[in-house]
């Protein structure tokens, strides 16, 4: 009977260490697969709560940065949000041995009752404390109260949760692991987009051999990888020893900012040295400033208000071509030095090609009218008739003449037809559309390329460039006219001579039918109005 007992006995007993493994088997499992800390501690917390049906639970992760213990999950605490130093006395010294402790001695005084006190630790309620341990220093503590049967914990309970504070070591471990790989791998990703980005910006910027397109190519990029709410580009004039805004980007006001970046609209010019741009560009150095507000460095160029700037100088062969300037974050935070790294990057190759652009711009364009010269023009003009060709598309040229200009030089003498050479260029540039191209032929002479555009709509463009031309008035001079003469592709000719000539053909009966006309070229029939 006894032995039967017993073998009973021993068979429950085996099956309950059977059951025992089983459950830690499980919650090691479930604690390796956790990459989250949170989910962690939550995790621990409720095997914990599960098995042991405790009041009172809780975790402490070490802050090394605080050098104190923070409560990261608890049980039956009451949102008990707390933390306590390191080198608290006798319980310091306690966690220190790395062992489970209690906090009642045998006779069930309770130990660190001063500390306890002190620091609302009483409300832990705690009865056990199991330190976190790894690489022989502690990481972690778990806090257990009361059983709610009232009973203390048995050896079986004692070493499940030592088992489970070891696992939780090694969890932890792992967890912190991995956010750190991740976040150096969330950094290096960055970095490999960041570079891939300067080399397509880098690669862009040698396609774009116009001034106009490449500024605003360049802007576009600052303004990006700054992610910031606008910007600006200034260029350096030697000749008036300023800088003046060559465009801008993101105003809210699109009309203004169109205006400003087709020269209708002038902004404040800046010396070397004055504002925030000015500074940049003397000291060859970014300038960052943030909170703008009471800073005295800061004019406005635009009118629009700026919360924070950064200023990047514009350098060839150590010297300032000009700055770029972005403004205000669109997340409402400052510019950092990754952006200014990033930003000096884009501008260090920016500067090359805008130099390079800029000296282009010199050689193909007229000094007195600021068109651009013929030879510039015929280039363009077989390109684009290349490109016609291809994808069947019309353009239209109009050659223009001013009438009776000769009149103007006999009577007012050389200088005055000069500055009525520069006005008569800034008319055309005002006048014309984005897309036009317009050259200086030669003397009092221009040609116009209208591009995708038929004979009847160039002949409008035409009619209203001679009607305004005649309104205007120029300083100390008589009205002037001009005639115009439109021949269009592939009509009245497939190549550039041609073209040229037919419309040069319908220019010179305009100038037979009176003058301020214009006339459209046809084969042997001129149609003029
Ligand atoms: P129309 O074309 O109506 O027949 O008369 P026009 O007087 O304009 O004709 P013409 O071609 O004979 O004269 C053009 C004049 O333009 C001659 C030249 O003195 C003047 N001209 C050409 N280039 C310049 C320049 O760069 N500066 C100045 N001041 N005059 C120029
Ligand atoms: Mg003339
Ligand atoms: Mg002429």
């Amino acid at each position: 009977m006894n032995g039967s007992t017993k073998e009973t006995d021993s068979i429950e007993y085996l099956r309950q260490r059977v059951f025992e493994m089983e459950n830690l088997l499980n919650a090691n499992q479930m604690l390796c697969n956790i990459l989250d800390p949170v989910e962690l501690y939550s995790t621990i917390g409720n095997l914990v709560k599960e098995q042991l049906k405790v009041s009172t639970i809780g975790i402490f992760i070490y802050q090394h940065d605080f050098e104190n213990f923070e409560l990261v999950f608890s049980h039956g605490l009451n949102e008990l949000a707390f933390r306590f130093d390191e080198n608290k006395g006798p319980l310091w010294q306690k966690i220190l041995q790395k062992e489970p402790f209690p906090i009642k001695d045998a006779s069930g005084n309770p130990m660190f009752k001063e500390f306890s006190e002190n620091d609302n630790l009483k409300k832990m309620n705690s009865e056990w404390w199991f330190p976190f341990i790894m690489k022989q220093e502690v990481i972690g503590l778990l806090t257990i109260g009361e059983k709610s049967n009232g009973q203390p914990i048995d050896e079986v309970e004692y070493d499940y949760i030592k088992h489970i504070a070891n696992q939780a070591s090694y969890c932890l471990n792992a967890c912190n692991l991995y956010i750190k790989r991740q976040n150096e791998r969330q950094e290096l990703d960055k970095i490999l987009k960041n570079l891939s980005l300067l080399y397509n910006i880098g690669r862009a910027m040698t396609y774009i051999s116009d001034l106009k397109n490449l500024l605003k190519y360049i802007l576009e990029k600052a303004i990006g990888i700054t992610k910031a709410e606008k910007g600006s580009i200034m260029l350096y004039d030697p000749d008036t020893n300023q800088l003046s805004v060559s465009i801008i980007e993101g105003l809210e006001d699109h009309d203004y900012q169109e205006k400003i970046n087709n020269k209708q609209v002038e902004c404040k010019k800046f010396k070397p040295g004055e504002g925030v741009a000015g500074q940049a560009f003397q000291e060859g150095k970014p300038v960052i400033l943030n909170n703008t507000k009471g800073e005295e460095e800061f004019i406005e160029a635009d009118s629009s208000f700026v919360r924070s700037i950064a200023c990047i100088p514009m350098l060839v062969y150590n010297e300032a071509i000009g700055v770029i300037n972005v403004t205000n974050k669109r997340d409402n935070t400052h510019f950092t030095e990754v952006d200014i790294e990033m930003l000096k990057a884009v501008t260090d190759q920016a500067a090359v090609a805008i130099n390079k652009a800029q000296l282009q711009e010199v050689a193909i364009t007229d000094f007195l009218t600021g068109l651009y010269i013929r030879r510039y023009f015929m280039s363009r003009l077989q390109d684009e008739l290349i490109r016609s060709e291809r994808y069947d598309k019309t353009f239209s040229i109009a050659m223009v003449d001013i009438d009776k200009f000769k009149n103007v030089n006999d009577t007012y003498g050389h200088s005055a037809g000069d500055q009525a050479l520069k006005e008569t260029g800034k008319f055309f540039q005002k006048n014309l559309r984005q897309t036009d191209v317009i050259a200086r032929y030669g003397g009092e002479e221009f040609v116009i390329f209208f591009p995708e555009t038929n004979k009847e709509v160039a002949y409008i463009l035409a009619e209203r460039l001679r009607r305004k031309y005649s309104q205007i008035k120029l300083d100390n001079l008589p009205g002037l006219t001009i005639s115009l003469g439109i021949s269009s592709y592939p009509e009245d000719g497939k190549d550039m001579e041609t073209l040229i000539k037919n419309a040069d053909t319908a220019m010179y009966a305009a100038k037979q039918n009176g003058r301020n006309k214009v006339v459209k070229f046809s084969q042997g029939n001129l149609e003029s109005i």
